[in-house]
């Protein structure tokens, strides 16, 4: 029987890159997101490797719709051994500009529905005595940039949980990890690259140089297959004494 990965945020960007890494290498997957293609996306990957599929547009800034994403998971596939946390979202303001409800969303996307997604599945995990959850925190879980306050506090937030879920999950084989990448070009960057040019008075391109590549010693953007081999690997049975890690791949940025 195949293994069972629920990937949060599957049908873009990162998500999609570990959803379709886990696909090649046997996994079965429930992807998630809001793209309106999300269902095709999630057959497309079915067809080419022949694995389970299933697709949720769970919205997760409500937290009964995350229990039912892990509650149809368990009813379709029988078992769910990998959660990845990766949906989350970004806003670029000033602080006095910012808007609160776009701090709320952020803190409920991209750090609160960690917490209820992994409450979630712990006790489909506990029975199976294996989990791995992998939680996409960022380069700004560890330093700050300025203009993004409510994205580094909640990637912040995502790696203090992965210590405490660690600790908890340890008697039960569940490990938590964190990945912090530096930028990868997703559509999420893209946004930003525009929103970024406005906020420091900026061309699109010396955004790229001198804001987001500035800080990473290797000058070019993260390639989401280094992410996507990295949770492969946080995945793996022999990785149980890998836990509460934050795993950088930021191209030397916190080695400064
Ligand atoms: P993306 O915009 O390509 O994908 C984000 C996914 O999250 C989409 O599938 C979207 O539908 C989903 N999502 C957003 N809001 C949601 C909601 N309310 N309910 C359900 N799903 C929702 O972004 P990405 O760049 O692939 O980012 C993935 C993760 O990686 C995020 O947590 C992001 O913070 C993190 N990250 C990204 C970068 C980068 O440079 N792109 C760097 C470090 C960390």
């Amino acid at each position: 029987m195949n293994k069972v990965a629920l990937i949060t945020g599957s049908t873009s960007g990162i998500g999609l890159g570990i959803a379709e890494h886990f696909a090649k290498n046997g996994y079965d997957i429930m992807f998630h997101g809001l793209e309106s293609n999300g269902a095709q996306i999630a057959d497309e990957i079915k067809n080419k490797y022949q694995v389970k599929v299933a697709f949720s547009n769970a919205n997760l800034k409500d937290s009964k719709e995350i229990e039912a994403l892990v509650a149809q998971t368990i009813a379709v596939f029988g078992a769910l051994h990998v959660l990845v946390n990766n949906a989350g979202i970004q806003y670029v303001s000033p602080i006095e500009y910012f808007p609160n409800a776009v701090y709320e969303d952020i803190i409920a996307i991209n750090m609160n529905a960690t917490f209820y997604a992994s409450k979630a599945v712990w006790p489909q995990m506990k029975k199976q005595n294996f989990g791995r959850i992998i939680n996409i925190s960022s380069v700004h879980g560890l330093r700050a940039s300025e203009y993004k306050l409510a994205y580094v506090t909640a990637k912040h937030g995502v790696i203090g949980m992965t210590k405490g879920i660690a600790l908890e999950g340890a008697p039960f084989n569940i490990t938590c990890n964190a990945i912090c990448p530096g930028y990868v070009k997703t559509p999420l960057v893209e946004k930003q690259i525009k929103d970024q040019a406005k906020a420091h008075q900026l061309t699109e391109s010396e955004v790229v140089e001198k804001v987001m590549l500035n800080k990473q010693a290797v000058k070019e953007f993260v390639a989401i297959e280094a992410i996507a081999d990295m949770a492969l690997l946080l995945a793996k049975e022999s990785s149980k004494t890998m836990t509460g890690s934050a795993f950088t791949i930021d191209g030397g940025w916190c080695a400064q």
